[in-house]
Parts: C-alpha cells; sequence; structure tokens
C-alpha cells in the first residue's frame, strides 16, 4: 500500500466492523409517531372540545377556528417541550428543491425580566420570514422582501431531533406579500382541490353520493451511500453531489448481484437507523433492499395522501442524510452520481379514492368497473394531451443524465397497461373505429351489461421500462429523479386529470344514471370516442429500444429529449391556461417558475464546469506532470548508466502522459472559455475533460492518484 489519502481512508473502513449489540427493541407501535403532533398528542394536550375542532379541520380540510389558535399552539408548545425542544420553526418548500427553516426559539423575557416560554396562535398560523434570498423568478423584489409562511394543518407539526436538543416543525405553505405562490405546496395543494372537484362531479354523474377524494402516493426512493473518508477527498462530490471524474471499474453492475442481495452488515445498521427514525416521525417506512447499482438502495414507505406523502419524501430525504453521517457515511440522493452505472430514480405511485375506495382498482360489480373504465380512459386521455408537462416536472440537471440511457424510461411519455387491460379497452375503442354500430353477434364487452368480464385485479405483467405503468391499482410513474420534490409531477398529473375527468362528466352530464342501459350504453360511446383518439399513447413494449423512438415518431407523440425543450413548454399558451383554468397556477406564477427552473438548472451546470476545471487544473494536471518528470529522470538515469533495457517502454509511457498533459491543458482552456457560454456547451467541455482525465487515471500509477476510484466508492463499504 502507499500512502496516499485514499490508502488512509481504505485503512479507516477496514476498522469497521460488526459488533453485535443487545438489541433496544424498537417499541412498535407505541413509538411509531412518537415526534409528531397527531391524534394521539391532540386528544391529550388539547381539552376535547378543541381537539374536536381541530380535527375536523385536519380530517375534513374545513378552515381553522381561529378562535382555538392559541389553544392549539399552547398544547402544541407544552408536547414540543416535553420532547426537548427549545425553537420552533415554519418548514416549508421553497423553489430551490430542497426545505427551508429558520428557527426561533420559545423563549420570551417578562417586563421583570424572566425568561418565559411563549408560542401564540399568530406564531402558529403566519410566518415573514425575510426570504429576500430565496427563488422567487422576478416575482418578488428584493426591495419587497416579505414573504409569507402560512400553516398546513392538514400536514401535522413535527420534532426534529439533534444530538442535544430539537426543533418544533411546523409545515407551512410559503408565498409572497401579493399572495403569489412561492413553494412548491401551494399549488400542489390547489391541485389536490381542483381533482376532488373534478371526481365529485363524475360520481354525481354516475348518480352516486357525495363521499371524500383522497389522491394517493407511495414514493420509492433511490439513494447511494459511500463512506466520508472517500467523500471527502472527492471536491466534485462534496460540491456538486456527482462524480465529475471516474471510469466504471471491470467489475460494477453487470454480474446482476447485487440488486435484492443479502444487505451488508453496515448498512442494514444504517437501514434499522433510519427506518426507527422514520417511524419516529410517522413515517410509514416499509420495504427496504439493495438496488441495482453496487452501493444503491432503495427505501419505500406504504402510501398515504398526498399532501403528506410529498412532506414525508422531502423529510425522507433529509433523514437519510442524516442517519447516513452517523455512520460514517454520506447518502447521495443525485440522479447521476457515478458514471456507466445506474442512477436513481423516485418512482411515484399515485392513484385516488373515494369514500375509501380505490377508484384504479378493477370492481367486483359492473357500476364499479364502468367507474374503473372511466378513470382509466380519462388518464389515458390526459396523459396523450399533456405528456409536454408531465415530461417537463422530470427536467432537473440532474436527472438529464439518466432519463433515456437504458435504466430509466425515455424523455417519450407512454402509458404501459398490460395485455389484458389493454385489449379490453381496445374492444371498448373499436366500437367506433369500426365505424357504425357495434356487430351484436361480436363478443364485445357491455359496460354496465352481464357480459362485462372481471377485470385483472392483479395484472402479473410488469414493464420496467414503461414511464407510466399501471401496475394493478395505481399508476407508477417512473421519470423523476431521486432528488426531485414529488410535487411537480403530481400536481401535473392531478391537474391534467381533472381536466380530463370534467371532460368526460361534462358528457355524461346529459345522460342519466337511473336509465342504466342507456346511461351505460352512451357512457360506452363517449369512452370509445375518447380511446379511439387517444389509445398511441399506450405502448406495451420495450421502451428501451431504438424502435420505439421510431413508432413514437409515427405516432406523433412527443419526443422531448432536451430538458430545455421539456421546459419550455411551460409557456406554451395552453398548458398555461390550463393551470390557471384549474387554480394552480396564474400565467405569472406559471412563467416565474419558469425562470427559476431555467436559472437553476444553468447555476448547476455552471458549478459543476467550475468544479471540473479546478479539479483538472489543480488537482490532476500536477499529478500527470509529476508522473511525466519520474518518467524523464528515468530515462535520464538510464543514460547514464549506460543502458537501454526499459528505454523503450519507459519512453512510450512518458509520450503518453506528455501528451495527456497537452491535451488536458488544451481542453481546460476550452472548458474555461465555455463557462462563460451556453450550458452545452459547458457540458461538451466537461466531458471532454472528463476523457482525458479518466484515461489519465488508468495510466497514473494508482498509489499517486489522488482522486478515490470508482472501485472504491462502490464496494468498500464494509
Ligand atoms: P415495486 O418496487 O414493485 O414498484 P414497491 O412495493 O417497492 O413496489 O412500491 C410500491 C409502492 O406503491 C409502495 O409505496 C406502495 O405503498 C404504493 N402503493 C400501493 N397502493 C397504492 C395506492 N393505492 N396509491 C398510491 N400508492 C400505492
Ligand atoms: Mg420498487
Amino acid at each position: 500500500m502507499g500512502n496516499c489519502s485514499r490508502d488512509y481512508a481504505i485503512e479507516k473502513i477496514a476498522e469497521y466492523s460488526e459488533k453485535l449489540q443487545s438489541i433496544e427493541q424498537f417499541r412498535q407501535p407505541e413509538e411509531y409517531g412518537k415526534y409528531v403532533f397527531n391524534e394521539a398528542a391532540i386528544k391529550q394536550y388539547l381539552p376535547k372540545k378543541v381537539a374536536d375542532k381541530l380535527l375536523a379541520t385536519i380530517r375534513d380540510r374545513q378552515p381553522l377556528d381561529p378562535s382555538i389558535a392559541d389553544d392549539v399552539a399552547n398544547a402544541m408548545k407544552e408536547w414540543a417541550i416535553s420532547l426537548g425542544a427549545t425553537h420552533f420553526t415554519h418548514w416549508f418548500q421553497p423553489l430551490t428543491g430542497g426545505t427551508a427553516e429558520k428557527h426561533d426559539a420559545f423563549l420570551d423575557i417578562s417586563p421583570t425580566g424572566e425568561a418565559l416560554m411563549t408560542f401564540s396562535g399568530k406564531n402558529l398560523i403566519k410566518g415573514e420570514p425575510d426570504a429576500s434570498s430565496l427563488p422567487s423568478g422576478g416575482l418578488r423584489c428584493t426591495f419587497e422582501a416579505r414573504g409569507y409562511t402560512a400553516w398546513d394543518p392538514t400536514s401535522p407539526a413535527f420534532i426534529r431531533r439533534h444530538q442535544n436538543g430539537a426543533t418544533l416543525c411546523i409545515p407551512t405553505i410559503f408565498c409572497s406579500y401579493t399572495g403569489d405562490v412561492l413553494d412548491k405546496k401551494t399549488p400542489l395543494l390547489r391541485s389536490i382541490s381542483a381533482l376532488e372537484k373534478s371526481v365529485k362531479r363524475l360520481m354525481k354523474a354516475f348518480g352516486c353520493g357525495e363521499e371524500a377524494v383522497c389522491v394517493t402516493l407511495g414514493a420509492e426512493q433511490e439513494y447511494f451511500l459511500v463512506d466520508r473518508n472517500f467523500y471527502l477527498h472527492r471536491p466534485d462530490l462534496v460540491q456538486t453531489g456527482r462524480t465529475l471524474f471516474g471510469s466504471a471499474p471491470p467489475r460494477h453492475q453487470q454480474l446482476e448481484d447485487h440488486y435484492f442481495g443479502s444487505i451488508r452488515p453496515r448498512i442494514l445498521a444504517f437501514m434499522t437507523d433510519l427506518d426507527q427514525e422514520l417511524w419516529r416521525l410517522g413515517i410509514p417506512a416499509k420495504t427496504r433492499h439493495n438496488e441495482v447499482a453496487p452501493a444503491q438502495f432503495e427505501v419505500a414507505p406504504i402510501f398515504e395522501e398526498l399532501n403528506l406523502a410529498v412532506d414525508h419524501n422531502m423529510l425522507t430525504m433529509d433523514v437519510l442524510r442524516r442517519v447516513a453521517l452517523r455512520h460514517g457515511m454520506v447518502c447521495l440522493l443525485h440522479e447521476k452520481p457515478f458514471a456507466g452505472i445506474n442512477g436513481s430514480g423516485k418512482h411515484n405511485n399515485w392513484a385516488l379514492s373515494y369514500g375509501g375506495r380505490n377508484l384504479l382498482e378493477p370492481g367486483d360489480d359492473p357500476q364499479q368497473n364502468a367507474v374503473f373504465l372511466t378513470v382509466l380512459t380519462a388518464i389515458i386521455r390526459a396523459v396523450d394531451l399533456h405528456s409536454d408537462i408531465l415530461r417537463a416536472s422530470t427536467v432537473s440537471a440532474g436527472n438529464k443524465h439518466r432519463l433515456g440511457g437504458n435504466e430509466a424510461p425515455p424523455s417519450i411519455i407512454s402509458i404501459f397497461l398490460g395485455e389484458q387491460l389493454t385489449a379490453i379497452l381496445e374492444q371498448i375503442g373499436q366500437k367506433t373505429s369500426e365505424g357504425g354500430p357495434m356487430n351484436q353477434k361480436q363478443e364485445v364487452i357491455r359496460l354496465g351489461g352481464e357480459v362485462l368480464p372481471l377485470l385483472p385485479k392483479d395484472s402479473t405483467d410488469r414493464n420496467r421500462t414503461s414511464p407510466f405503468a399501471f401496475t394493478g391499482n395505481k399508476f407508477e410513474f417512473r421519470a423523476c429523479g431521486s432528488s426531485q420534490s414529488c410535487a411537480g409531477f403530481n400536481m401535473t398529473m392531478n391537474t391534467i386529470v381533472a381536466e380530463s375527468l370534467d371532460f368526460i362528466s361534462e358528457q355524461l352530464e346529459k345522460l342519466s344514471p337511473g336509465d342504466s342501459e342507456s346511461f351505460h350504453s352512451g357512457l360506452e360511446d363517449i369512452l370509445a370516442r375518447i380511446l379511439h383518439d387517444h389509445k398511441r399513447i399506450v405502448f406495451n413494449g420495450n421502451n428501451y429500444s431504438p424502435e420505439w423512438v421510431e413508432e413514437a415518431k409515427k405516432r406523433g407523440l412527443p419526443i422531448l429529449q432536451k430538458s430545455m425543450d421539456a421546459l419550455r413548454t411551460l409557456l406554451k399558451e395552453e398548458n398555461q391556461e390550463l393551470f390557471e383554468r384549474y387554480g394552480v397556477f396564474t400565467h405569472t406564477e406559471l412563467s416565474s417558475r419558469f425562470e427559476v427552473f431555467l436559472e437553476e438548472y444553468h447555476s448547476r451546470i455552471r458549478i459543476e464546469g467550475g468544479i471540473a476545471l479546478e479539479m483538472a487544473q489543480n488537482i490532476i494536471l500536477p499529478i500527470i506532470l509529476r508522473e511525466y518528470d519520474s518518467a524523464l529522470s528515468i530515462l535520464t538515469r538510464m543514460k547514464t548508466a549506460g543502458l537501454t533495457e526499459g528505454a523503450e517502454g519507459t519512453r512510450s509511457v512518458a509520450a503518453e502522459l506528455g501528451s495527456l498533459v497537452d491535451e488536458l491543458t488544451r481542453a481546460c482552456k476550452d472548458l474555461e472559455e465555455a463557462l462563460g457560454k451556453q450550458h452545452e456547451d459547458i457540458l461538451e467541455n466537461m466531458r471532454i475533460v472528463r476523457a482525458i482525465v479518466d484515461r489519465a487515471e488508468k495510466v497514473v500509477s494508482d498509489d499517486a492518484w489522488p482522486l478515490p476510484k470508482y472501485r472504491e466508492m462502490l464496494f468498500i463499504y464494509n
């Protein structure tokens, strides 16, 4: 072993050994949700009357009765203090894509100079962070820096513990002085309301009574873990979350032995801590496993109401990072931390229920099946009409490295339904495509009639390549990146589905649900027309194949390969109009959001270019020069010694090192120039620099190479 920093890191890691401790039982279920101001805490800390009012607000989304705000705040404070909290914060989700918090102590000083612990209804309901440095896309000038945070009672307050203290966190929305949205939660909540309304309208058209609508999300979170000793020696990881240099080692994921493999002790210890911490926060972490790439893993919760699930996913990402540090590792949530092996995504499992019944679950009776097929048809239409904005919701500087590789869905949005369901829908759709009335003798499915077959309950066929797959009783959107907030995709999905449901309801309302025969025949006509018009979005084949791109072109599906082209669709008049009509964004809000995304996208790439340049110039180039120097001095000494053996080999090594020096200095100069240009120029020049550095990694002696190598970061974590 040499004496470079990498060796030191490896020595440190080698010290880890699994020491079985006596297991301190996680008291499930008592400890579950211990740090959440949940129903149990509300009932314990508030008089019954107040508790009931608060619970009604939470459950039925009724406006909060302002007269109980002080009582609620006080109870929350008492509860939080009992768990060690000294501070509170409004916890919100600005357009940075992360979460934001500004802590205030409960502390107040009485006129006589005594310390008081206070927290008022006003503190709970509204905050005024000076938010001038958070992105607003021009919605708020810095001189009008005021932003407001407002309590979202439907997502419970929770406690965040750290080493020696704790903070009460209150989920809030964030908007400007003028009421324009500046966060990700507000449009999500607006889109949920819009979808609720549309679902109720549809169910009414079916003759059903009014019931509660619930949009549900289960977000599967992928991540990488690397030992912190390696991480700290990779300025690229520290600054950008991904490696800008390094090549895949001879062995990476081709043996396919990591996926679902036996989980290594150190990782399992981490996962155990992670799950327990999540459970205490009331996050129902359910599944944990090794993912496809080495050092890649997944955690998935039980699905929850959408707004809560989005908050919980934001928290999960935070907890992942913190718990990893406690275990001497760093959790990488970047979409593509390592080139040449799989990146990380976030599968969004989306469904909606009415009166507690999942509308995407094929039912046992014809009426349920009719509703199921109607909702399914609405989704098919929605996705076909608006695949451009769904694609836009996946845009990020990180995700661009992942989409379209042979690991994640391509940038063409299509729907996978599976064979059985496709066949059923085709039969319905044929009604119009054949022209004229249906041939009665043909074996067809009659909606509402006796001949409607039992629909497949658990369609077992799976298609991992589809960006949007129907998986038995929910849709799974697989194109989101691992570090992205779920809010973007879901608020888009809600909005476009709301529009499609309304489109159907409008026609259904002309029929009478009382007359079952004619209602169902009318419904069938409506669905048949829609399916006929939008069936091009259904694709059950291999989305990774080049033939699909050709096929998609023939079908006229949007192919938005470039992130910027996808993002720009947000500015299309029809899309702006849609979001405005459903009360999700005003024109101004959507345009400002576009500005923020654009700016962030460019900034990230400029940062990557800058750090790549620094590393190439100041870390890599000097090492190559040193190696070159030693090769040259060998040659000189060889001459002095009068030896020729080894001259040929040394000369060829020296020549390769010399040309690496030339190429790298040239490429660095170009990259430096590109930093002032478009992001495509930066990325292209980074690619050139990387290719040279990755070649150098193979030439320079191992003990001189300063950056932890892929084979080390991905395989040495004990
Ligand atoms: P897979 O990896 O096979 O896709 P997982 O079990 O890892 O499946 O994840 C499936 C996710 O879908 C889980 O988070 C699960 O809770 C969620 N899910 C199941 N039913 C629904 C539903 N009705 N609405 C939303 N999400 C759901
Ligand atoms: Mg999964």
